[in-house]
């Protein structure tokens, strides 16, 4: 009797065993799915819907740290900021779906441009901020007057229209032993961009 019990207790202890075993599997396999959909979900928010560059929110939350990193490694810490000149017009005259979509084409325009060498932020409307890990003034200068000449030379199609934009970008320039915050850097990179534009627009102004 009492080795048929120990037989069936064992039988029954395999039986839990096994099936905690499976559980801890499912969840296991629950939790890494939770996790990627967590990720997923992050790097959603982070985005803007248009044009699938970065947001604001990622702006407000990683510039601080960007900057301390720069700061730590002695690098410098260059901001645009790039406005398209006159776009109330092309919303005005061609409507805004075409503006829409010419916001999503200098998104990726900027995009292409800076590569992998830092962070494109559609700021407000038809304003971007480029947020650039260890560029001096000269890199910094060569890399707006890219970005501006490469609109300025191949206008962009959009439903079969031909629309000339061209943009006005700002820069400032912070150096490894520089105290300011980043709001000071998107200050002064900003004050560049509206002198830029008084200086007649379509150009590019390093503080
Ligand atoms: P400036 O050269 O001085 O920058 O002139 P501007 O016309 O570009 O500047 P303003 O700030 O007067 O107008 C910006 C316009 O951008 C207003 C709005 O019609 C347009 N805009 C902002 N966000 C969007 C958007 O998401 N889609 C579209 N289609 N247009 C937008
Ligand atoms: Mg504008
Ligand atoms: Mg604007």
């Amino acid at each position: 009797q009492a080795a048929q019990w120990t037989e069936r207790e064992q039988q029954a202890r395999d039986e839990l065993e096994h099936r905690v075993g499976e559980r801890t599997r499912e969840l296991s396999t629950t939790l890494s799915e939770l996790a990627i959909a967590n990720e997923r979900l992050r790097e959603f928010s982070l985005r803007d819907g248009l044009t699938g560059v970065y947001n604001r929110r990622y702006l407000d939350a990683s510039f601080q740290t960007v900057l301390s990193e720069c700061r730590a490694n002695e690098r410098s810490l260059a901001v645009l900021v790039a406005d398209i000149d006159h776009f109330k017009r092309v919303n005005d005259e061609t409507g805004h779906l075409v503006g829409d979509d010419c916001l999503r084409m200098v998104a990726g325009l900027i995009e292409r441009l800076v590569g992998q060498d830092g962070s494109v932020i559609r700021y407000g409307g038809e304003e971007f901020v480029v947020i650039l890990p260890g560029f001096d003034k000269a890199a910094t200068n060569g890399l707006a007057e890219s970005i501006r000449m490469k609109l300025a030379e191949s206008p962009l199609v959009s439903q079969g229209e031909r629309l000339p934009l061209t943009i006005s970008i700002g820069g400032a320039v912070s150096m490894p032993h520089d105290q300011d915050s980043p709001k000071d850097l998107l200050q002064r990179a900003d004050a560049a961009m509206y002198q830029a534009k008084k200086e007649g627009r379509n150009r590019v102004l390093v503080a």
